[in-house]
């Protein structure tokens, strides 16, 4: 090893337990970073490289930020996935011998981010740690920012990640597991990942944080909260007291849906920009507090199934949406409610401000009120909350008495704590105030003794106080009292014994003033810190209230109403909207639309009808109004008859998405396999147009054995757009399936789209009329009519094979895996070729063959979720290394 100098040395030796984040290492006012550090920071921050001397032979890369504008590099880093070690200096350099010490005093991780702009008022921030134990995974999440912790045991690995991904972690710890065991699993590129051993983790640690629950936690779960709480300890480097309640649930009591059908439904982010605003989470969103704003999005990720509790969200909605009133009074009194959580949690942590905690007073004294509006209404379900309101009035009267009304931003500055709260602090502002009167009244005086009508008194930094006397007058000035400070041009500065010693007081009155209230605001703090419990349960509630609120403004707003939950198993909406879209059509109005299912007679419906006729609308309008309905919410309907769904399944034909050819199908095949495994009786099918991705005879095979499948197997609710008009007469094989059609009407040989769903199928395609539409030349648009009247009679001939499998993969063999799925999922030609196509048994094996865990699909799979905006070409390279790796292997 080079013969480093002592701080480099020091350097290396702190780096070495930091290898997995960038150190920021503090040198005066700067962060420096360097080696290897200092070359990938450079360019992620764009910032100069510049190099130091430091013993070795060659110059030490290094680059730097100054400490104070640190936060931003910072959260750029977090962003990008990274992580920082913050290592700063430990004593004073000015008492220091040799190198000054230093210690990294924090890790911030993007999963582990308390503050900082990077973190959204009304979106949680989680770190989700997976464990397997025992052949059982469990899932732990938590959010430092608001203390929140939440912990479930799951069956499968899949499942595992699905509810993992559920929370939209920032960043995965992994105890016990390999990464690669999650590939394939939905696995994002690019999550930061963190891998923890068994024998890292302290297995006590659950005891003693959450005792209450410990005891009842199954053996996974308790890995995992312990993992999370490990490595929540090695970054933070301190206790939390705010991470007192631990959520233990049942994932399964809860509307399940997977990745991909939540992304379909456009719950919180559109499938396009992966914006909010278009969402279901936009639509419903009008609350007024960022708790509020976050259990909302909680509750629309994990909408119940407990008929009860969804009742009783019912109740309190209907008595806030009918007393418009109460609706606005309770918004107003939100409106003052800052965010207690979060607040909360940067008292825990100590870095709360005397702003905030004049925040927290502030939001705690909107609560008495608001209690008392929700006491005076005569509904159970708003009462019952209002009770549980602990409104913390004496937290608030303690920092009404101790702090004042609008503290300065540093808390090292002073002017922070009120009069009359210590003793000592008074005396010493006193002196300070009688010293500064005393020199008020200076000037007066030392004009009257000299006569010098221009003398002044002044101040500045360096000298002090003085009194300022013109060179003109200085004759006058008499003899012995004065001495002499500065020089200037045209005056010269002085000083008298009494005014040197009121100065001396006041400075040592503000330097002691300025110390003490720092001390008093810690203890106020602490202080304050005790009641976090209380804050925190009061916070749940407060955000309970508004959300409900949100719905009761939503619903009032866009005509929602209740539903009545039924046990038969019966959909009856009576002019039911998709919510969203209604909300963006600008002049065109929403149609609205019934839907009517039952168990026995009609649980599948089959769709038809042209492009653009409002199918794949129709059926995502019956999903949301299922989610919407069980999150507590109204619906937006006349009326409303539903059972409970358990699970909801979308799957989208891979026309639409001409992107991938023959691997887009090979995934919408895969979602369907994985629909049809899990589906229940009480669950949601929504299948919109699958099978366009192959050829007609192929598509249409496998859609008529899915839905015989569904009806003879499972028996969900389903609803299937096709425009496969051979598929229409299974009305007449299969009891439960109902021909439905979207409604469209030729006026002047146009097509005109009604919106409207009908009984009954569509009586024909109207491909041409929609190709007019788009403006297609007029050429073409006769010639195309031209060949279809000469077509229609005559049999349709198979269309050409899509991409064949060997082009994708490049391979001349195919892997056996390969050839045997390419067998049962891609009848080949002469099968095709045959006319009678008589769906059988058999073919619904088809699905269910299908190898999910090959490792090429596995590949695809990656490659689909591939976000390219956020790589670097070097990454990019890597990944196509691993993967071609991991193809060559498996050959
Ligand atoms: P399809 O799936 O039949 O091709 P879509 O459901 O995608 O048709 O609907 C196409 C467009 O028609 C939508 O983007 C929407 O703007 C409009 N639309 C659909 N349903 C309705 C409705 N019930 N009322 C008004 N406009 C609708
Ligand atoms: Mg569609």
């Amino acid at each position: 090893m080079a013969n480093y100098t002592p701080m480099i040395q020091q350097y290396l030796e702190i780096k070495r337990q930091y290898t997995d984040a960038f150190l920021f290492f503090r040198l005066g006012d700067f962060y420096e970073l360097f080696f290897e550090d200092a070359v990938l920071a450079s360019r992620e921050l764009e910032i100069t490289l510049t190099g130091r001397e430091g013993g070795g032979e060659e110059r030490i890369p290094m680059c730097g930020v100054p400490h104070h504008s640190a936060e931003n590099y910072i959260s750029q880093l977090l962003q990008k996935g990274f992580k920082v070690a913050i290592c700063e200096q430990v004593e004073d350099p000015k008492v220091a011998k040799g190198v000054v010490k230093r210690e990294v005093t924090r890790m911030i991780t993007p999963g582990t981010m308390i503050e900082g702009k990077w973190l959204h008022d009304k979106e949680n921030n989680y770190l989700v740690a997976i464990t397997a134990v025992a052949g059982k995974a469990a899932i732990a999440a938590c959010d430092l920012s608001t203390g929140e912790m939440y912990v479930t045991a799951l069956s499968t690995m899949y499942r595992a990640m699905e509810e993992a991904m559920q929370y939209r972690p920032s960043e995965l710890l992994l105890c016990d597991i390999a990464t690669d065991e999650l590939k394939g699993k939905g696995l994002p590129p690019h999550m930061p990942v963190t891998s923890l051993a068994h024998n890292e983790v302290n297995h006590l640690a659950v005891d003693e944080q959450y005792q209450e629950q410990a005891g009842s936690l199954e053996e996974a779960s308790r890995l995992a909260i312990n993992a999370l709480l490990q490595y929540v300890g090695q970054t933070q480097k301190r206790a939390l007291s705010h991470m007192r309640t631990l959520n233990c649930y049942v994932a399964d009591e809860f509307l399940q849906m997977d990745p991909f059908s939540r992304r379909n439904l456009e719950l919180t982010e559109t499938i396009r920009d992966k914006s909010k605003k278009g969402s279901l989470l936009w639509l419903l969103d009008k609350t007024e507090t960022a708790m509020g704003g976050r259990l909302l999005r909680r509750w629309i990720e994990r909408p119940l199934m407990n008929r009860q509790e969804i009742e009783r969200r019912y109740d309190a909605v209907q008595a806030l949406q009918a007393d418009m009133l109460l609706r606005s009074d309770v918004r107003v009194a939100l409106d003052h409610v800052y965010d207690l959580e979060r607040l909360a949690g940067r008292i825990s942590y100590g870095n709360a401000n005397a702003r905030d905690l004049v925040q927290l007073r502030h939001s705690l004294e909107a609560i008495p009120k608001l209690r008392k509006m929700l006491l005076a209404t005569e509904e159970a379900a708003l009462i019952e909350v209002a009770e549980e309101m602990d409104d913390c009035q004496e937290v608030a009267q303690f920092l009404t008495e101790t702090l004042v009304e609008e503290p300065p931003l540093s808390v090292r500055e002073g002017g922070l704590i009120k009069e009359g709260y210590d003793e000592y602090l008074d005396k010493l502002r006193l002196a300070s105030r009688e010293g500064k009167i005393w020199i008020a009244q200076l000037e007066q005086a030392e004009r009257q003794i000299t006569g010098i009508r221009s003398l002044k008194v002044g101040f500045n930094k360096v000298f002090g106080y003085y009194i300022e006397v013109s060179k003109a007058n200085l004759a006058h000035l008499p003899e012995g009292r004065y001495e002499r400070k500065q020089t200037l041009t045209n005056a010269e500065r002085y000083v008298t014994p009494e005014l040197k010693e009121k100065e001396a007081l006041i400075l040592e009155a503000e330097e002691k003033l300025v110390e003490l209230e720092y001390q008093l605001f810690t203890n106020i703090r602490l202080e304050v810190a005790n009641h976090i419990p209380r804050i925190q349960e009061l916070a749940e509630r407060v955000a309970r209230i508004d959300a409900l609120q949100s719905f009761a403004t939503v619903g009032e707003e866009r005509r929602f109403v209740r539903p009545t939950i039924t046990d038969e198993g019966d959909m009856r909406i009576l002019d039911g909207r998709h919510a969203v879209v209604e909300a963006v059509l600008d002049q065109e109005k929403y149609v609205a639309n019934d839907i009517y299912m039952n168990q026995e007679e009609r649980n599948i419906l089959l769709i038809t009808g042209p492009n653009m006729a409002g199918k794949s609308t129709y059926m995502r309008q019956m999903a949301l109004i299922a989610v919407i309905a069980q999150i507590g919410c109204f619906v937006p309907a006349r009326e409303a008859h539903i059972s409970l769904i358990d699970q909801i399944f979308t799957r989208i034909g891979a026309a639409d998405d001409l992107v991938g050819g023959f691997s887009t199908f090979m995934v919408e095949m895969l979602e369907t396999r994985n629909a049809l495994v899990k589906a229940t009786p009480r669950s949601l099918i929504l299948l919109d147009e699958i099978g366009r991705g192959t050829s007609t005879y192929d598509g249409m095979a496998l859609a008529q054995a899915v839905i015989e499948y569904i009806q003879e197997h499972i028996g969900a609710k389903t609803l299937f757009s096709t425009h496969y008009h051979e598929l229409t007469d299974l009305d007449k094989k299969l009891k439960g399936v109902i021909n439905v059609h979207a409604r469209c009407e030729e006026r002047d040989g146009k097509l005109l789209f009604l919106h409207k769903i009908e009984e009954g199928k569509a009586d024909k395609s109207y491909g041409i009329h929609v190709a007019e539409l788009a403006e297609m030349p007029i050429e073409v648009i006769s010639r195309a009519r031209e060949i279809l009247s000469g077509l229609e009679g005559k049999e349709r001939e198979p269309q050409p094979e899509q991409l064949s499998l060997e082009i994708l993969w490049g391979q001349e063999e195919g892997s056996p895996v390969l050839q045997k799925d390419r067998k049962d999922a891609a009848p080949v030609r002469e099968e095709n070729a045959s006319k009678e196509v008589e769906p059988v048994h058999e073919e619904t094996r088809i699905v269910e063959s299908i190898q999910v865990h090959s490792d090429e699909m596995d590949v695809i799979l990656e490659l689909k979720d591939l976000d390219l905006n956020q790589m670097t070409p070097l990454q990019a390279l890597i990944q196509l290394s691993e993967w071609n790796s991991r193809l060559r292997k498996k050959k």
